[in-house]
């Protein structure tokens, strides 16, 4: 089958094969790694290879670290502000879609927060322009959501922030373009859409800014406690962990991310090109430059026809195609591990859908 889930997300077949085999024996030890102590070398090996990989293929192996946590990236929404948002100061958000509006949320149960630009209005068709006067005083971080999973859109490239330490959530395209990652602060995401399953969060944060970080709070939720502890401090999920070393090595072998970010282009674009060829059949909902290629949004003229369009792809052998339960209308999450044939296929069904119905 042909997999658009939004996450979690499609998985290279070659990678699940091999953790499959790994599964019961890992490494000839008659073991399996699900049965390791997370004390022992050889989980401690892994998790060190694996967070230089990400640094590596992200282009920042030096300066920063790399930290795998639990609690997915909402829980980052949290610790954040804990960590970096102390009581003279304020969080400056950009609200951009609902996972960005969330992490404010959050922000503000803890401390003074601001909205410095939102396209909320505009039911989150465009990404706002951020003009550094708008930013608070005494600002402690702008937090952006570089690409919103469930509206579509995305930055089109790092907003020039120079005042203030810059923090992004990267979840839903993280490693799947070429971006000078060293303008932030922080970035962080949940594993499963580029990285792998769920269940391990990183959370990647300059040393400099770490060194700052609050130790007024309790030691689990202290970002310099994982640092100390090379992610370590308590059991972390292990497997998950080597599902996202068998994904990097993975992207790897793909050239990294500059040849994963042609690749998405090109695989974005069949679907947007059907889409802006159908005469108003198939209606993108995201302004065209804010578009992601990670997550392709569109609507079509009534929610019947929306059904049908479902009912139909999933006959064909698509997945994952209804829109976010909270917005309705049609998504393809295209991430890093879906093929260009999946992409092909869909955008040929759209058009013989589109010649049958309209
Ligand atoms: N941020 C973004 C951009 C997301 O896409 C998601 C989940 O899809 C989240 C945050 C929440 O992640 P989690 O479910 O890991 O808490």
């Amino acid at each position: 089958r042909y997999n658009f889930n939004p996450g979690p997300a499609a998985l290279p077949f070659d990678i699940l094969e091999e953790a499959q085999q790994q599964f019961v024996d890992y490494n000839g030890m008659g073991i399996s790694l699900l049965e390791m102590s997370h004390r022992s070398r050889i989980v401690e090996e892994l998790n060190q290879e694996t967070q230089h990989l990400l640094l590596t293929l992200l282009g920042i192996p030096y300066g920063y670290e790399a930290l795998f946590m639990g609690g997915g990236a909402s829980t980052q929404f949290a610790l954040l502000p804990m960590n970096f948002l102390k009581p003279h100061q304020t969080a400056n958000y950009v609200l951009t879609g609902s996972f960005a509006e969330k992490a404010y949320k959050e922000a503000a149960y803890w401390g003074r927060t601001h909205v410095v630009a939102s396209s909320k209005d505009q039911k989150w068709r465009s990404i706002p322009a951020i003009n550094e006067e708008d930013l608070s005083e005494e600002s402690a971080y702008l937090h952006i959501t570089m690409n919103n999973t469930i509206e579509g859109s995305r930055y089109t490239s790092i907003p020039e922030v120079t005042s203030t330490p810059l923090v992004a959530d990267m979840t839903s395209e993280i490693l799947s373009r070429k971006l000078d990652l060293h303008k932030f602060s922080m970035i962080y995401a949940g594993a499963q859409k580029n990285l792998g399953p769920a269940g391990v969060t990183v959370a990647i944060i300059r040393e400099s800014w770490l060194e700052q970080a609050s130790n007024e709070i309790p030691e689990i939720m202290r970002y310099s406690t994982f640092a100390k502890n090379k992610s370590l401090f308590n059991t972390p999920p292990v497997h998950a962990v080597y599902m996202m070393n068998l994904m990097l090595k993975w992207a790897q072998k793909q050239g990294g991310v500059e040849q994963l970010e042609q690749h998405n282009l090109v695989k974005a674009g069949l679907i947007y090109e059907v889409i802006d060829a159908s005469g108003g059949f198939y209606q993108g909902i995201i302004k065209a430059e804010d578009r992601s290629p990670m997550n392709i949004t569109w609507r079509m003229a009534n929610e019947e026809l929306e059904r049908q369009f479902i009912s139909e792809s999933e006959f064909h052998g698509f997945e994952g195609l209804a829109g976010h339960r909270s917005v309705g209308g049609l998504r393809a999450s295209a991430y890093n591990a879906v093929p260009y044939e999946a992409c092909k296929a869909l955008a040929d069904f759209m058009n013989d859908f589109a010649q049958r119905h309209g």
